[in-house]
């Protein structure tokens, strides 16, 4: 399939050719179409299929001929990073539209974002607490909304988002669009599609999977030589970018530390990073600044990082969501990846979980 078979207007058509993309991805081959015709849809995929590109390119056409100024689409992301990672990908695609994209996200002073919210947007891009904190002073005007996207539902749900998300929903309106994009289908996100979504289509890549992009290694190992076992792999194998999980914020700063002695361009993600250095973490990641970048699974939510070559499980994930979740940094946008697993006769039954999916 090509991308001019969707007939995108060609300010759209522009940014599609100035990410590079060649041809849609299946998510894209699916719910293009759908969502062009003004469409509810339930996606079901994971972070790495192109879901963005899936719904922002339909936005983006939908807004071309709208008047400017006024907030027509609205997505809720969980992560102040998949917030930025979105609003960056939007204005890549979106970059011959004059459409303006801007993000709401705590931990970050309000004034510039309610000054740039008075600028004028058309589209945005916001963690729910923030958001909430900014519909209740009245900074921000959704009377005119048409589009709502809900991405990571997953995601918000295990962080607890989804009262916030009601309450929300009651400040939109009701005549709206609505997609709603997860890896996964736990029981409270099909009862909210089935609340929100209006005869939605569904479309599902992946079978909620792994990415069939990644190889899988389990390592056996003891506790106590984990460490020793992950610096003789890192020795011995040809890896570029590598992405290192830990249980514990503790265990991601204290096994970076480890890896920077070992003479390792290394740096950890946690949760009680200032907004500041975790973005400098990050970029330092993408740039090549650091090769490996040690994280929680909070901490990693959302983040955007391609070119990840190995995504190494230093403790194992709590459940097969999780253990895809993480795994979606790697092999993305069909590039091959490899996760390497080091387990512990502790994981035995985490490790058929995640041997069955
Ligand atoms: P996402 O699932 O939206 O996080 O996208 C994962 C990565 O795939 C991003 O880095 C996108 O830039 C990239 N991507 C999205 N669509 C395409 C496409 N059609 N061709 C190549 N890369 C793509």
């Amino acid at each position: 399939m090509d991308f001019r078979e969707f007939h995108f207007h060609p300010s759209v058509a522009a940014g599609i050719r100035a990410a590079g993309f060649e041809r849609p991805t299946p998510i894209q081959e699916k719910a293009i179409v759908p969502l062009m015709k003004g469409l509810d849809v339930m996606g079901l995929a994971q972070t790495g299929t192109g879901k963005t590109a899936a719904f922002a390119l339909p936005i983006l056409n939908r807004l071309m001929d709208k008047k400017r100024g006024l907030v027509r689409a609205l997505i809720i992301a969980p992560t102040r990073e998949l917030a930025e990672q979105i609003c960056r990908d939007i204005n890549t695609l979106g970059g011959q539209t004059r459409l303006r994209c801007m993000t709401l996200y705590g931990g970050v002073p309000l004034s510039p974002q309610i000054q740039k919210l008075r600028r004028g947007a058309e589209i945005i891009v916001a963690c729910p607490g923030r958001l909430i904190d900014h519909i209740n002073r009245g900074n921000v005007d959704f009377s005119l909304l048409e589009v709502l996207v809900l991405d990571e539902a997953d995601q918000m749900l295990d962080m607890g988002f989804i009262p916030d998300i009601r309450k929300i929903l009651k400040r939109v309106p009701r005549k709206r669009q609505t997609l709603m994009f997860s890896a996964t289908m736990p029981d409270e996100i099909r009862q909210l599609a089935c609340e929100i979504l209006c005869k939605p289509i569904t479309v599902q890549v992946g079978n909620t999977a792994p990415a069939d992009t990644v190889s899988h290694f389990h390592f056996p190992v003891a506790q106590d030589l984990k460490t020793s076992l992950l610096l003789k792999i890192l020795k011995d194998t040809d890896v570029g970018s590598v992405l290192v999980f830990t249980r514990t914020k503790h265990r991601a700063k204290r096994l970076s530390e480890i890896l920077s002695k070992a003479g390792y361009g290394s740096t950890s993600l946690q949760g009680n990073l200032s907004q500041a250095r975790r973005q400098a973490a990050l970029n330092g990641f993408r740039s090549g600044k650091f090769q490996i970048l040690v994280a929680t699974d909070i901490a990693a939510r959302g983040i955007d990082v391609s070119n990840v070559s190995h995504v190494v499980n230093y403790d194992a994930p709590a459940t097969p969501e999780a253990y895809i979740h993480r795994i979606g940094r790697t092999g993305r946008a069909e590039k091959s990846g490899k996760a390497f697993n080091l387990v512990t006769s502790d994981d035995s039954a985490i490790v058929r979980s995640i041997d069955r999916i």
